[in-house]
């Protein structure tokens, strides 16, 4: 079985989340661990957070996947910009000690001309310094659509960067709409394109997936999401993803343009598919 999920509102808490993802039919959510536009991290509420993954246990939840802010670049030019990202994903990760056992998901950062190399090294060098011995949380890198100076646009290049920080812990989150903006055909070939995954960073690194269908064709690297079934990937891919035998046990998160109702709908669909 796989677990379906959302991106949801963290306005009203942990336990609100929880709840809201039940009422649509979810067994995981995502969440931003901060407003994505801004930096400011919430108050915390070890509490609400306790409560929240006692409901998730009896509910059957797989894990959830944070997503850190998308303003938080790792390789960022700027020296003391480069040092608030870092310090950004120290207090992400140490925030998530009330969720242990989850994934927090971030992009890797877009080097801004500094070059892929450069980038790396930041990446990594933030990441080793963040990742105490016994955190309790598995961080994912995101594929990305490799968008301007993106990196993790390749897997060639995600594989650098577990390579750079050296900590068998880390793994990845397969955005669908990203890696087809970023020229892997997983919608005519999702086994080719996981074949290559595992010869090159290993399928045992592909904790978490993002559902979402794409508005541009294939190799775009434009990063613009669509409605399942509604864009270039198409539906059946989906339905190869989620009954696919070697992603069993993920949580697979949808961020497609939707509110509530949709999400409910697209996750009833996947759900369909499992069963039929
Ligand atoms: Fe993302
Ligand atoms: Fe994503
Ligand atoms: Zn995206």
């Amino acid at each position: 079985m796989v677990y379906l999920g959302c991106h949801l509102s963290s306005v009203g808490g942990y336990c609100a989340m929880v709840e809201t993802a039940k009422r649509i039919g979810a067994d995981t959510f995502a969440f931003f661990t901060r407003n994505p536009r801004g930096s400011k991290g919430k108050k915390e509420d070890p509490q609400d957070a306790a409560r929240a993954m006692e409901a998730m246990r009896e509910a059957d939840f797989g894990k959830i996947v944070a997503h850190g802010a998308y303003t938080m670049n790792l390789c960022t030019a700027d020296p003391e910009a480069r040092a608030f990202a870092a310090s950004v994903l120290e207090d992400d990760l140490r925030r998530m000690a009330l969720l242990p056992g989850n994934y927090y998901n971030f992009h890797p950062g877009s080097h801004v001309g500094q070059g892929e190399d450069a980038g790396i090294d930041y990446i990594a060098q933030a990441l080793r310094k963040a990742l105490a011995p016994d955190y309790p949380v598995t961080v994912l890198l995101e594929t990305m659509a490799g968008k301007g100076s993106e990196l993790g646009g390749t897997f060639g290049q995600l594989r650098r960067i577990l390579d750079a920080v050296g900590d068998k812990r880390i793994g990845v989150c397969l955005d669908t709409c990203h890696v087809a903006d970023g020229g892997y055909e997983i919608a005519a070939d999702l086994d080719g394109v996981l074949a290559e995954f595992d010869r090159v960073i290993g399928l045992e690194r592909l904790k978490a997936l993002h559902l979402n269908d794409s508005k541009n064709p294939m190799g775009s690297r434009k990063d613009r999401h669509e409605l399942l079934g509604k864009g270039h990937l198409g539906l059946e891919v989906f339905q190869r993803i989620v009954t696919h035998p070697l992603l069993q046990g993920r949580p697979m998160i949808l961020e497609t343009p939707n509110e509530l109702p949709g999400y409910a709908a697209e996750i009833a669909l996947l759900r369909s598919f499992i069963k039929s």
